[in-house]
């Protein structure tokens, strides 16, 4: 290649160069990477990739564009550390594009986080005519549009300028598009007093500042029993407006538990609450598509006013090809450049395999890789140049045949001068790179160093482990087995799917395959009943672990309990001791080894508590030692480490605890034996997670066990240990099904159940179902054809 072309950097102008990087495990490592190029980092799961490209490159870029805020907004804003690295130089401004579930807010839908809808607003408020005649006037038809390719919009597309679109949100929902309704009974306790804690609000417990202005305010006797609360005292407790009360000499506003709820809880998004406050809304709250505006969160005159037979609602609930062909549809000189931009963002929907999405989806609802990809489109019309993207493996929930088109795209936003930096593992996306970093040798502590770091062709013949995994193809197999029962599915309708009849083969490795959208998940998590000749339908995902910030995986698992009891009986002292929220836990930090600071602005921040140094429990509690080790030490071991200090053979006979061993050798055995027993789960990636939970899922064999992409963050070889797993668990009498892409995957299945053809409206068939070997041979299938050309 020429000097300066791909795999060449022009000079040390052109680098960003990290000298000593050493977060988490990096062994003080350095790599140059050319700027304006595609790199790629490889390595075993748990080598150190995110360490260095998110938690090391990506942050320091983020903490430096922070300081370049005014000293009033760096006080509202988490304070970042700086990575630990000696040298960092040539960064460029970092924009992360990871797999973060988006909908920090309720309101937030794919079109809102895209601008589409601000687009559509302008194109609306520009071209719109107030609601007339009957809405079949302009009719569009969709079916036609999706079916032919060509859109027929009617006369409508003569429009006559000028209206304009009053408003956008409804103001019942305040564009929520639903409305609550909560459970007054879930508020309070009616046989207790205001000074008993008749109140059941999180944070207005007796001691509360609230249960305070509540008991204060003067309305009430706080030592009556709200059951025998007159009418309008239950009034004021329950719904009285924004009243001025002084309590204790203090000035408050005194407002009714039902406004008050509304504001600070209801009005957020679910999951952004803290788990208790969760509980508490789940509890006490319904919510239903509000009446006002249908669910469609617009005002009427948003609603009303039309732009070719179609009103802002309906463009936003119809999939975004089929907007596309729509916007194609409006012929409109003086609107022109509006459309251009509004076409060009429909395309990066395409073309980053989001076409069958809605631009009225919650964005709460979409899985990692469709909140990844819903990001990269936000970024693709960016006029910015110069910029860092770091993407976490994009390629996560995308077919073989929409990998393509992610490639391209990488290329392109590298052509535009930007410098992207991916962490990947599908040989189709490293084969992109114009410079490759190959982490590890092994995972945690044995990972950590730079392997490889060089072109693709360079690395195939590196002789690393990704060098030499890069061009494995798992055969077929040579025996599949044969199912020993079927689950019959009947008429299934959920979200795409078209009245899908289905025999899912059970007592076997079931691979569901089809492109993103086609339906796999509507079909499997739609479709499975509880369960299945009396056993249980474990499913085993990537979504986050519900827990405290205390939870890690020797509390999550329960193998902490008999490390607890094994510790007390060596030492004569009671187990509860070494429980971190109990008498013996740090006192400061509770026993979290650190110490959380929940912000006004930009969530909250966590900081290694200083009294005990992070090792959450009271000095004296470390006393007390098991083989040799304090209980803080224990919770810093791996689990590959744990696995033999409690087994059979530990040279240390009061550790050999053979409860908890049963569990690491679990742990060790989906690929985790690099997690520290006491790293806080909200630190675990999402195929961590799921790793977790399917190695808790395996300490009870049979019944059906259901994986989303399990290979999620996982490297050629654990792909192959992963296999090895599963196997063991059919052999064990568990049927697996598992909705994957990875081609390993799908050629080692039993069977195929593949969805499609298409994504969206163009899907929601079964169009295969059979062994991998029927599916190649068979060829009418992308997948079929994609799993021919991967077996080579
Ligand atoms: P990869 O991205 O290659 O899977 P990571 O950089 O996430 O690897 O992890 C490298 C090591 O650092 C692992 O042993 C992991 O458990 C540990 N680690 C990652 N994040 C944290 C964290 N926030 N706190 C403590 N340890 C962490
Ligand atoms: P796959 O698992 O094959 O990627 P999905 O089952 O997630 O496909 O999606 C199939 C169709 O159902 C798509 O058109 C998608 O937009 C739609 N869909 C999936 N989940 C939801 C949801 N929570 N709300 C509305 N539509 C959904
Ligand atoms: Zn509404
Ligand atoms: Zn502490």
């Amino acid at each position: 290649a020429a000097p300066g072309g791909p795999g060449h950097p022009a000079d040390g102008h052109d680098l960003i160069r990290v000298h000593g990087a050493r977060e988490n495990t990096l062994r003080d490592i350095s790599v140059e990477l050319p700027k304006r190029r595609i790199t790629v980092v490889t390595g075993v799961s748990g080598s150190g990739k995110s360490s260095l490209v998110f938690g090391t490159i990506a942050a320091e870029s983020q903490r430096l564009v922070d300081e370049t805020y005014s000293a009033f907004l760096q006080g509202l804003m988490p304070g970042r550390a700086r990575p630990d690295v000696d040298v960092l130089d040539g960064l460029t401004t970092a924009i992360v594009v990871d797999q973060e579930r988006m909908g920090a807010n309720a309101r937030s839908t794919v079109g809102t986080a895209t601008d589409a809808n601000a687009m559509l607003r302008i194109l609306f408020s520009r071209l719109a005519e107030p609601h007339l005649g009957g809405p079949q006037a302009y009719s569009f038809n969709v079916a036609s549009a999706s079916g032919s390719g060509a859109v027929k919009v009617g006369d409508g597309a003569a429009v006559r300028r000028s209206f304009t679109v009053t408003g956008g949100m409804c103001p019942r929902c305040e564009g929520l598009g639903r409305v609550d309704d909560i459970d007054l009974t879930a508020l309070y306790d009616a046989s207790l007093s205001l000074e008993q804690g008749a109140i059941t609000v999180p944070g207005y417990s007796t001691d509360g500042w609230y249960a305070r202005i509540y008991r204060g305010s003067g309305f009430f006797d706080p030592t009556k029993p709200v059951g025998e609360f007159t009418d309008a005292e239950l009034h004021d407790l329950l719904h009285k407006e924004p009243t001025k009360v002084v309590v204790d000499g203090i000035n408050l506003t005194y407002e009714g538990l039902v406004p008050k709820i509304r504001k600070s809880f209801l009005s957020k998004d679910v999951d952004a609450l803290q788990p208790h406050v969760r509980a508490f809304v789940e509890r006490a709250a319904t919510f239903a598509p509000c009446p006002a505006c249908g669910g469609t969160r617009l005002s009427e005159g948003a609603r009303s006013s039309c732009v070719a037979g179609l009103s802002i609602a309906d463009v936003c609930a119809l999939q975004v090809t089929d907007v596309a062909a729509w916007v194609r549809g409006l012929d409109e000189p003086s609107v022109a450049p509006l459309l251009g931009a509004l076409q060009g963002l429909l395309d990066s929907f395409v073309e980053v395999g989001l076409g069958y999405l809605t631009l009225d989806r919650a964005t709460g609802t979409l899985s990692g890789g469709e909140s990844q990809r819903t990001k990269m489109v936000r970024h693709l019309g960016s006029s910015l140049t110069d910029v860092t993207y770091v993407f976490d493996e994009p390629s996560s929930g995308l077919h073989p045949h929409d990998v393509q088109r992610l490639t391209a795209l990488l290329r392109r936003l590298r052509d535009k001068g930007n410098t992207v930096l991916v962490v990947e593992h599908k040989p189709e996306v490293v084969a992109v790179a114009d410079h490759v970093v190959d982490l590890g040798p092994g995972a945690g502590s044995a990972g950590g160093t730079v392997c490889f770091e060089g072109t693709v062709e360079e690395l195939r013949t590196s002789g690393t482990l990704t060098g030499r995994h890069l061009a494995d193809r798992t055969p077929l197999k040579q025996r599949v087995r044969t199912p020993t029962g079927v689950l019959e599915v009947r008429g299934a309708r959920r979200h795409n799917l078209r009245d899908v009849d289905v025999d899912l083969p059970l007592g076997v490795l079931l691979v569901v395959t089809g492109v993103a959208g086609s339906g796999k998940s509507s079909l499997v998590h739609g479709s499975l009943p509880r369960e299945v000749d009396g056993r249980p339908v474990v499913r085993v995902d990537q979504t986050p672990i519900k827990g405290s910030r205390r939870s890690n995986p020797a509390t999550w698992t329960g193998l902490l309990e008999p490390v607890r009891k094994a510790f007390a009986k060596a030492n004569g002292v009671k187990p509860a001791l070494f429980s971190a929220n109990s008498a013996g836990a740090c006192p400061v930090c509770s026993g979290a080894g650190a110490v959380y600071v929940d912000l006004a602005v930009g969530g909250g921040v966590s900081t290694t508590c200083e009294a005990c140094e992070g090792r959450r429990f009271d000095a004296s509690v470390l006393e007390h030692r098991l083989g040799g080790k304090d209980i803080s030490e224990v919770l810093e071991m791996p689990v590959a480490e744990a696995v033999a200090f409690f087994g059979s053979a530990s040279e240390h006979r009061e550790a050999r605890v053979p409860a908890a061993h049963v569990v690491l050798a679990r742990l060790d055995a989906v690929g985790l034996g690099y997690l520290r027993l006491g790293q806080p789960l909200t630190t675990l990636s999402g195929g961590e997670r799921q790793r977790l939970r399917l190695a808790t899922a395996m300490a009870s064999p049979g019944g059906v066990l259901v994986l989303d992409e399990p290979t999620t963050g996982l490297h050629p070889a654990d792909v192959e240990h992963l296999l090895g797993l599963l196997d063991r668990l059919v052999d064990e009498g568990t049927s697996v099904v598992v909705v994957e892409h990875h081609q390993a995957v799908v050629a080692h299945a039993d069977r195929v159940v593949d969805m499609g053809p298409g994504a969206g409206h163009d899907g929601g068939r079964v169009v295969f179902e059979g062994t991998p070997a029927e599916l190649v041979a068979d060829g009418s299938t992308l997948t079929g054809q994609h799993l021919a050309a991967y077996l080579g």
